[in-house]
């Protein structure tokens, strides 16, 4: 099988909300996402889709990943698509770095490698896991009243985890943090996500007022090393998130003992190949982990569902669940919360079908 065709299409994605809130007063309103097909002289297609936090959370942006596709596009025609270690090694050698570039093109490669063997993403990744995966949900920043309330009303759709976007003002963030952690209940999961945006001394001083809390810290400042000063200093459970953006600083973390979870994004590590890989040392290593990406709609959610569900679920912390933060699909067959739950499709490769109309107008187009 070779691949004959990649082009990458863009597709609006608001938000049911109407805006998500996070550190440092950042915030989104409408997503700017990437569908990636990927073309083979068989007639199999993948799909995947790559959708950057806006273009300050990470180093991605939108237009960057379709830019990077026609870059990269014309190096892996004729390539297999379904030796993915290579593929991936074709990639590196064309595209020093970007790996969210790659991550749109990856994924298709496992559908495409899904849908020609007749098995589902999730048990080429390792095996399928239980019936579903526990899902969390992301709380926009907001006032501390206001974010409570989301969190009632997201619980009472069956939600039992929760990220709080906190990283404002410490004050404030200490409001927010004993606001909603006097609404949760057992087995409930509060995760306060700072998202870099607070400096150590006021990360130090948030940490030491919710002492007496259950509440995870998440990436509480924007570089590993004063990451590494505050979690010295903090008895919370501890995740990071920013900073693991590889296998060479997740095995520094790991020797550290940086964290206790550490949050896996799909487009910051180059696609599903590079993810499982980070996954399966994290299983190996006995370090929990929450799966997910920066963004996206049904196909990221779908990608996302199965390497959940593929994880051992002692070390899948949780998930998350985009598609249904935003009010536009974007494919069929997308993984559908059921209280705060998701599963990964039992059809062939990813599961999920891109609506035509989305694909007749690509941005980058490139054909043997
Ligand atoms: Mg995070």
């Amino acid at each position: 099988m070779k691949i004959t065709r990649i082009f990458a299409c863009r597709v609006e994605l608001p938000l049911h909300e109407g805006a998500y809130r996070w550190s440092g007063g950042k915030s989104v309103s409408v997503f700017d996402s990437t569908i990636v097909g990927v073309e083979t002289d068989e007639g199999v297609a993948g799909y995947g889709e790559v959708c950057p936090l806006g273009p300050f959370y990470l180093p991605a942006y939108a237009n960057g990943v379709r830019a990077g596709i026609a870059e990269l596009a014309p190096h892996l025609i004729g390539a297999e698509p379904r030796e993915l270690a290579k593929l991936n090694w074709l990639m590196d050698a064309a595209l020093k770095g970007h790996p969210y570039v790659k991550s749109g093109i990856d994924m298709a490669c496992w559908d495409i490698l899904g849908k020609s063997t007749g098995l589902p993403v999730c048990e080429l990744l390792g095996g399928r896991y239980g019936d579903d995966v526990t899902l969390y949900r992301a709380i926009s920043q907001e006032a501390p009243s206001a974010m409570a309330a989301r969190v009632a009303q997201y619980r009472a759709e069956g939600y039992r985890r929760f990220q709080l976007k906190v990283g404002g003002d410490p004050d404030d963030d200490i409001e927010r943090i004993h606001a909603v952690a006097a609404l949760m209940q057992c087995g409930d999961r509060l995760v306060a996500d700072a998202n870099t945006g607070w400096r150590p001394h006021e990360a130090m001083r948030v940490v030491r007022a919710v002492r007496d809390l259950d509440v995870y810290i998440e990436q509480p400042c924007l570089t590993y090393d004063e990451c590494l000063s505050v979690r010295r200093h903090c008895d919370a459970p501890f995740v990071l998130d920013e900073t693991i953006d590889g296998i060479d600083v997740l095995l520094r973390a790991n020797a550290d003992h940086a964290m206790d979870v550490v949050n896996l994004k799909i487009s910051k590590l180059g696609g599903l190949t590079k993810t499982r890989q980070a996954r399966d040392l994290c299983v190996s290593l006995g370090i929990a982990m929450t799966l997910e990406d920066s963004w996206g709609g049904d196909i990221v959610t779908a990608a996302i569902a199965h390497l959940a569900q593929s994880t051992p679920p002692d070390l899948g912390f949780t998930c998350t669940d985009f598609n249904s933060y935003v009010s536009v699909s974007i494919a069929s067959g997308a993984p559908v919360r059921e209280r705060g739950r998701m599963s990964a499709s039992s059809a062939p490769g990813l599961g999920v079908t891109p609506h035509p109309e989305l694909l007749a107008c690509p941005l980058v187009d490139v054909m043997a």
